[in-house]
C-alpha cells in the first residue's frame, strides 16, 4: 500500500470531457500523451526513448526554446484523475539552481524527481532507495538518471573538509616524525593532544555529517586525478559521486538489480553544467556488471550488509 500523495496508479475510466480533449504532447519531447499530459492511460517509455526525451528536453532548455508551460484545468484534472506515468526517475541535487523539470523542459507528470543535497543516497537512504523502487516497480519508469551538477556546494564542502583533513594529517605526521627523532615520550604527547580535525563534525550538525559522508568521494577524486586544486578535485568528485550513487542503488536494491539484469531498467549518470545549461550524459556505471552479483536487499540503516563502496 502506497501513500496516496504519490498518486493512485489504478487505471480509471477516462473522464469523457477529458477524453474529447485527446491530443499530442505539446512539448513534443516526452512522448505521446492521450490526455495532453502523461497519465496511466499512456504506455511507459523504454529506457532509450526516455533518454532521448530527456536529451531533447535539455536541448530545448539550452536553446531558450522551452515549451513546457503551465497546465490548463483539463490537464490538471487529467493528472489528478488518472494517476502518473512519468517517463524517467531523476535523482538530482537540491541546489536551487538545478531545477530538474525546467532543465529538461518537462511538465508535471513527465518526471519522477528525487532531490537532496549532493544527489546522494548515503543519508536518508531508506527513503531514497525505497522511492526509486516505487518508481520502477509501480510507476514503471525504465530509466533512472542520477544527475550531478557543476559547482555543487555539497561536493565542494566535502572536498574542502577532505583537503583540510589531509593537510592536518600531513602536519601531524611531520610533527610525529620530528618528535620521534627526539624522544618517544614527546611523540606520545603529540598523539594524545591532537586537535579536533576539521572534518570531525558528525556530532555538530546533520549537514556536516552529510558532508562528512561525501568526503570519500573527494578522496577518490583526488586519487584518480593524482592531486589538483580544490576546484579541480571538486569538479571530478561530482562525477565520482554520480557513480557512487548509482553503485549504491545497485548494491542495495534487489528490485533494481533484477530489472537491470533483465534489461527492463537502465541506470545512467549525467552532469548538468550550470553555466551552459547543457546536461552531459555519462551512460552506465563502469561497475554495473560487477554489482549485479551483489546480494544486498535493503539499505544499511535498515539492516543490510555493510559494503564499502568505491
Ligand atoms: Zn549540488
Amino acid at each position: 500500500m502506497f501513500c496516496s500523495c504519490l498518486g493512485h496508479q489504478q487505471k480509471q475510466l477516462v473522464d469523457p470531457d477529458i477524453e474529447n480533449d485527446s491530443r499530442e504532447d505539446p512539448s513534443g519531447g516526452f512522448g505521446p500523451s492521450k490526455l495532453g499530459v502523461r497519465t496511466t492511460v499512456d504506455e511507459p517509455l523504454s529506457a532509450s526513448q526516455a533518454i532521448e526525451a530527456l536529451q531533447a528536453g535539455n536541448r530545448r532548455f539550452v536553446q531558450g526554446d522551452a515549451k513546457a508551460g503551465g497546465l490548463d484545468h483539463r490537464a490538471r484534472r487529467a493528472l489528478a484523475s488518472h494517476g502518473q506515468r512519468p517517463v524517467a526517475t531523476v535523482i538530482g541535487c537540491a541546489d536551487s539552481r538545478c531545477p530538474v523539470e525546467q532543465l529538461f523542459d518537462a511538465r508535471p507528470g513527465d518526471l519522477f524527481v528525487l532531490r537532496n543535497a549532493g544527489n546522494t543516497c548515503t543519508h536518508s537512504e531508506g527513503s531514497m532507495v525505497g522511492s526509486v523502487e516505487y518508481s520502477v516497480a509501480i510507476l514503471e519508469t525504465k530509466m533512472i538518471l542520477v544527475l550531478g551538477h557543476t559547482g555543487c556546494g555539497a561536493i565542494m564542502g566535502a572536498t574542502k573538509i577532505f583537503l583540510e583533513r589531509s593537510a592536518q594529517k600531513h602536519i601531524e605526521a611531520t610533527c610525529q616524525k620530528d618528535a620521534k627523532e627526539t624522544t618517544d615520550q614527546s611523540t606520545q604527547a603529540s598523539e594524545s593532544e591532537q586537535p579536533p580535525q576539521p572534518g570531525d563534525c558528525k556530532s555538530r550538525s546533520t549537514l556536516l555529517g552529510l558532508l562528512d559522508a561525501l568526503v570519500p568521494v573527494a578522496e577518490k577524486a583526488c586519487v584518480e586525478l593524482g592531486g589538483g586544486s580544490t576546484e579541480e578535485i571538486a569538479a571530478h568528485a561530482v562525477k565520482v559521486n554520480v557513480w557512487r550513487t548509482i553503485n549504491f542503488l545497485l548494491s542495495y536494491s534487489l528490485i533494481i538489480r533484477e530489472k537491470v539484469a533483465s534489461g527492463e531498467l537502465e541506470l545512467q549518470g549525467a552532469i548538468y553544467n550550470m553555466s551552459s545549461g547543457a546536461v552531459e550524459f555519462l551512460g552506465k556505471s563502469p561497475k554495473q556488471a560487477e554489482l549485479l552479483n551483489y546480494d544486498g536487499h535493503v539499505v544499511p540503516s535498515m539492516g543490510g550488509l555493510a559494503r564499502q563502496l568505491s
